[in-house]
């Protein structure tokens, strides 16, 4: 491994000086030079099939595919993308964010984590397996799938399923989008909270009116938004859509049993959940079993009405809610849709109008489970990279696995070597290189493990 970091480090920090913003139009050049860089550096490792699939509407994604000496083999596809999330406020970082800087152990830029340094650890996990066993061709096929539209909720990614659905075909995707649970606590992650998100708007008539001449006379939609959101939930915090728990798959024993042998240092979880002062959620479930295994309905924010300065004596035509729900295995995002919608028409008062406005279709949930051979392969493969014991845990952010699950049909496992506190999507985003090295030296051993597991 040590052969090859230096040679990983120097390629990593030329890719990561290229701002492949997908989100922003005005970086699309970028994000399409980024998938060109990935492509020659896969070329370069002597990937036999590199190509850049750039013939829209997705931004470009890359494919490559490396077939194993064995025709039988298993065939394994990872998934990652190259396009990273916007830097503002820019002001805030120590170091330019597209000047990628080595502080000791740490690899600061945008993208750092979130996902090139991970993509970039395959390559180099490929170099290392084939310089171990000493082949000209891995033991899995290996296929490789960074997409370019992943910060943009993947607008695209069934398109490009169908599309390329040969080239795709697979018998497991390896998802490398998710970190450890902790530097001195590896984990392979086995699941993804889905989510749904939308907007309530209550409407009152076409203006507002005098809250001396009117009020007390008219139903007040800020009041109605209030009341709507103070019965989303019950006294202990669940959530009280119909039916919203009806589907959801409990975590098993031994998850459970992983998840409290974690270290969990409240002050630590605290102060990286935005410096909160205290915990809450729902009775009966740990921390982390809030935020990985249960679902959620939140409130993104509420507006309505006069908030500008001194008083303004309303009563506003108008109010409305942002909320975001997310769910676990097996609810999915058009039921919680169907039945969001019933509960707003069960509490728009009479003389509101109400509007329950989607913001797109939601990403369902995924977990894998436990029991399956390639999930014991990642552990086995993590724990002989970082020599300690792998335990299960799961992000309660979302993705597209469930996407990639439902179209390819096969089992999506994780594996990651980032950490939860790199920063993405924030300033300072960085990467603790050692552990991509240790992620690298995992996959190495992974597409080792892999024909006899799956046999
Ligand atoms: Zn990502």
């Amino acid at each position: 491994m040590a052969a090859f970091a230096d040679d990983f480090l120097i390629g990593l920090r030329e890719w990561l000086a290229i701002p492949s913003i997908g989100v922003d139009p005005a970086h699309h050049g970028d994000v399409a030079a980024s998938a060109h860089w990935l492509a020659e550096a896969l070329r370069r490792d002597g990937w036999p099939d590199v190509r850049v699939w750039d013939e829209g509407p997705a931004l470009p994604a890359v494919y490559a595919c490396w077939p194993a000496a064995d025709p039988d083999a298993p065939t394994v596809l990872v998934y990652g993308h190259h396009d990273v999330q916007p830097v503002d406020p820019v002001e805030q970082w120590h170091h330019p964010p597209f000047e990628a800087t080595l502080v000791g152990e740490e690899l600061f830029g945008r993208g750092a984590s979130d996902d090139k340094g991970q993509v970039a650890m395959h390559l180099l996990g490929l170099r290392a397996h084939l310089a171990a066993t000493g082949a000209q061709r891995p033991a899995v096929t290996v296929k490789l799938f960074v997409e370019g539209e992943e910060e943009s909720g993947s607008p695209h990614l069934t398109r490009l399923l169908d599309d390329h659905r040969d080239d795709l075909a697979c018998d497991l995707v390896v998802f490398t989008d998710t970190p450890l649970y902790g530097r001195d606590a590896p984990t392979v992650c086995t699941g993804q909270r889905g989510v749904y998100g939308a907007e309530v708007v209550f409407t009152g008539g076409t203006s507002d009116v005098h809250s001396g001449r009117s009020g007390g006379g008219v139903p007040n939609p800020a009041t109605a938004i209030a009341r709507l959101v103070a019965a989303l939930h019950d006294e202990d915090g669940r959530v009280r859509l119909r039916d919203f728990y009806a589907d959801v798959i409990e975590p098993t024993e031994a998850e459970r049993a992983d998840y409290a042998a974690l270290p969990f240092d409240e002050a630590v979880w605290l102060a990286n959940a935005g410096g909160a002062q205290g915990l809450a959620g729902e009775p009966g479930w740990s921390t982390l079993e809030r935020v990985w295994v249960r679902p959620t309905a939140e409130v993104n924010g509420i507006h309505g009405g006069y908030t500008g300065p001194g008083l303004k004596t309303i009563v506003p035509a108008r109010a409305s809610v942002k909320l975001s729900f997310r769910l676990v295995p097996d609810q999915r995002p058009e039921l919680v849709a169907e039945a969001l919608r019933e509960f707003v028409a069960d509490h728009t008062p009479p003389g509101l109008h109400a509007e329950v406005i989607a913001r797109g279709d939601g990403a369902p949930p995924y977990a894998v489970d436990i029991s399956h051979p390639a999930v014991g392969a990642v552990r086995d493969a993590l724990q002989a990279a970082f020599d300690q014991p792998v335990r299960f845990s799961r992000t309660g952010g979302s993705g597209p696995a469930a996407l990639l699950h439902g179209w390819l049909g096969v089992p999506v496992v994780y594996l990651g070597a980032t950490l939860p506190d790199d920063r993405i999507h924030a300033p300072n985003e960085r990467v603790v290189v050692p552990l991509l090295l240790r992620g690298a030296e995992a996959a190495a051993l992974l597409w080792r493990l892999l024909p006899e597991r799956l046999s």
